[in-house]
């Protein structure tokens, strides 16, 4: 599956379109929370994974969007509002965490 398309629908949803003719969406609230960067999902370390702490407060523009680039021909980076931009989100990762419309 290859992304062709992304487009920002408002201030807080986004409409990826994909080489098959499907479009799906994602709420940037969703993609932040799905960040699979380290930090955010934890490490798989011999076979358990290390959940990093979840903080109760909201880091300020953690759910902003930056700026999206694309990293090879595979993923995309997102640069959010706080600064964090170590989430590689490939495009069947961003495929299963987006919806159907
Ligand atoms: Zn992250």
């Amino acid at each position: 599956m290859n992304l062709v398309k992304i487009k920002r629908t408002s201030d807080t949803a986004l409409s990826l379109t994909w080489d098959n003719g499907e479009t799906t969406d994602i709420t940037l609230q969703k993609l932040r929370d799905e960040c699979p960067c380290a930090g955010c999902k934890g490490e798989t370390v011999l076979f358990e994974t290390y959940q990093p702490v979840k903080l109760n407060v909201l880091t300020p523009g953690m759910y902003e969007l930056k700026k999206i680039g694309t990293v090879g021909n595979y993923s995309i980076q997102p640069l959010w509002g706080d600064g964090h931009n170590t989430g590689l989100y490939s495009w069947d990762y961003l495929y299963h965490i987006s919806a159907a419309e």
